[in-house]
């Protein structure tokens, strides 16, 4: 299978705007923000399609990237963040490599992204 945009973007194959990086997590500024922040915290293991993969897979992975976008809101914003997890087709998902959007800096009501 080919790689995903995101893999793409770890192996630096394409341009991003990376905000943090680790040996487990990237995490860059959406390139369509939703919200005044609107930063993607993305595994950089490709194995997980979506957010129940993870969290069954490698539940310690998935609580490392809820304690990456909670420092990304500290740094980026006031603290306060929405998270959020597409998941499947019909929620919105369009790559099919887990990320998580964090969103913050000023949410109107209803912001999804
Ligand atoms: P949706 O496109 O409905 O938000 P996803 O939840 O799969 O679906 O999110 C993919 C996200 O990746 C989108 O918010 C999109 O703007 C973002 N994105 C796609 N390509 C890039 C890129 N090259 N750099 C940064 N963000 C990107």
């Amino acid at each position: 299978m080919s790689d995903s945009i995101f893999t793409r973007i770890i192996n630096r194959e394409i341009p991003s705007e990376i905000v943090y990086e680790d040996d487990s997590v990237i995490a860059i500024r959406d390139i369509q923000p939703q919200a005044p922040v609107h930063l993607l915290v993305i595994p950089k293991c490709p194995d997980y399609r979506d957010v129940v993969d993870l969290a069954t897979g490698d539940a310690e992975l998935m609580a490392h990237m809820v304690a990456v976008a909670g420092q990304l809101a500290n740094e980026h914003a006031n603290g306060d963040f929405r998270l959020i997890f597409n998941s499947g087709e019909d929620a919105g998902q369009t790559v099919f490599h887990v990320h998580a959007h964090v969103l913050a800096g000023g949410l109107e009501e209803g912001t999804l992204a």
